[in-house]
């Protein structure tokens, strides 16, 4: 942030690829986050299950008639690649159209109450109603309308008030987001975007007096800040992960390097659920490598509005600058560096990594980029190991046919998913996703499980 900028209260927004400022959005002082709250507080959401669906439905409508200029928006913040821009906008339409299906259904109980020898005529039954107070909300840079997608859309199914920040790198698509919920009459007491340095304004996201709920996207080290501050509310913490991709020895190799690349470079690598490490039972390793060498070397990259190319660059050039470091030493420590480590920029090419120690910092942290460290294993106890040996908990891939290694996986892996076959990031927007360990708390995302958490359950009993 330059020093006019600052003295304006201005954030400026740069394209990664060539660092021009693509738009500018206010930085909020204290006193406005306050009177945010306060204005969100104030207002008690009226409308019916029928009406919250009709926004969110025209809102999707509205938006597959944008997929171009959103993805533009997208690409122009955070250098990621139109493809996956693109890709990033057609979620945002499932999230709205689940929202819009959840806003329909009532998911109330009864129970009968003449169960036991000393029950009665009445009946329980529940309801889910909104939160008596405000939901803060705070969201990362990696997917920049679909995290914001994620927090608002089942805010909106609930009839809840929100107040959201968006990542400084990239606010803008937060902002296109609220502005397209507007326009399909969202009423503008229900969200409110609120951009700002969060040296200043992230305090009272999470301590204002009205926020009941911090539901929050994000890196561990700032969530775990959330965790000590948020005191006697609730939290939703969705963090960092470090997901492997396990290939055992029975394995189709050339669909365990499908998945592998393509899980290791979409969206520059900077997925939570990334495939950050490649686990790799030694007898099918060089084969995995090899096929994983070609694949990596024909990921093509570049200008990110160039719809071509697969990849666009990462979220800043000290972002790549961390993954040029990690990666140099790693083969300072004994890593054979097959492809990549070339950086121009916030441009860095995407990278393959083989004879990966697990303890190596390049395994063992988030490396949120296009690295693919390889980690070669002899039986599956040390694969179930070297997996469960990070931090993290928040998603996992096994590339097996045998039910025996599944069912293992499936018991023994310390995280928040298991994909047979699939890459670590695959789920409908409406399943419900998160991690355990550093990775988060085990309260899960995901349209249905997001409205749970912003709701609270009451209830009531009736003679019958
Ligand atoms: P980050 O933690 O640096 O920032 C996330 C948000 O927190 C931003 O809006 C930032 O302004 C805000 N913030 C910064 N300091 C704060 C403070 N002291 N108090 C409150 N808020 C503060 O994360 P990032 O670099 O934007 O995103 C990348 C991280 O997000 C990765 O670790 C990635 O794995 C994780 N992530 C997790 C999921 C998931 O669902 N588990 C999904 C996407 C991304």
């Amino acid at each position: 942030m330059n020093d006019r900028a600052q003295q304006q209260r201005v954030i400026e927004v740069r394209f990664p690829f060539t660092g021009e400022v693509v738009g500018t959005v206010p930085m909020a002082t204290v006193a406005e986050v306050r009177e945010a709250f306060a204005a969100a507080h104030k207002y008690k959401p009226k409308l019916t299950r029928y009406d919250r669906a009709s926004i969110m439905q025209k809102a999707a409508a509205l938006l597959r008639d944008r997929v171009g200029p959103a993805s533009d928006l997208i690409t122009r913040e955070s250098g990621l690649s139109k493809k996956d821009s693109t890709y990033e906008v057609g979620r945002v339409c499932d999230v709205l159209t689940f929202s819009a299906m959840e806003a329909l259904k009532d998911d109330g109980q009864a129970f009968s109450c003449d169960l036991t020898p000393h029950g009665k005529q009445r009946r329980v039954y529940t309801k889910r109603d909104p939160l008596l107070g405000v939901i803060s909300a705070i969201t990362p840079f990696n997917h920049p309308m679909n995290q914001v997608a994620h927090k608002v859309c089942p805010s909106i199914a609930t009839n809840n008030r929100m107040v959201l920040k968006p990542s400084e790198k990239t606010p803008l698509s937060a902002y296109y987001l609220a502005e397209l919920l507007y326009e399909a009459g969202l009423p503008r007491e229900m969200f409110r975007v609120i951009t700002g340095d969060p040296r200043e304004i992230a305090d009272e996201l999470i301590t204002n007096e009205h926020v009941d709920l911090v539901t929050f996207t994000g890196g561990v080290a700032v969530g775990k800040y959330i965790a000590s501050k948020a005191g006697y509310r609730r939290i939703v913490l969705e963090l960092g992960g470090n997901d492997p991709i396990i290939v055992m020895e029975d394995a189709d190799i050339e669909e365990a390097a499908t998945l592998a690349s393509q899980g290791s470079y979409k969206n520059s690598g900077q997925r939570c659920t990334a495939v950050k490490r490649m686990i790799v039972h030694e007898s099918v390793a060089d084969h995995f490598v090899e096929l994983l060498v070609a694949k990596t070397k024909a990921w093509t990259f570049g200008d990110p509005m160039n719809a071509k190319l697969e990849m666009g660059t990462v979220i800043d050039e000290s972002a790549a600058k961390l993954f040029e470091a990690r990666v140099n030493e790693a083969v300072s420590q004994g890593a054979k560096l097959l492809v990549g480590n070339q950086r121009q920029g916030a441009l860095y090419s995407p990278t393959v990594l083989d004879r990966v120690d697990p303890k190596m910092t390049v395994a063992m942290q988030e490396t949120f980029g296009p690295v693919s460290p390889v980690i070669r294993f002899k039986t599956i106890d040390e694969a179930i190991a070297i997996s469960n040996g990070t931090a993290y908990g928040l998603s996992s891939a096994v590339c097996t046919n045998r039910l025996d290694y599944i069912n293992r996986f499936v018991s023994e892996l310390q995280v928040g998913t298991v994909n047979v076959r699939e890459v670590p990031g695959y789920r409908l927007e409406l399943t419900p996703f998160g991690g355990i360990k550093d990775s988060g708390l085990g309260y899960k995302e995901g349209v249905q499980e997001a409205i749970k958490s912003f709701t609270n359950l009451k209830t009531f009993s009736l003679p019958n």
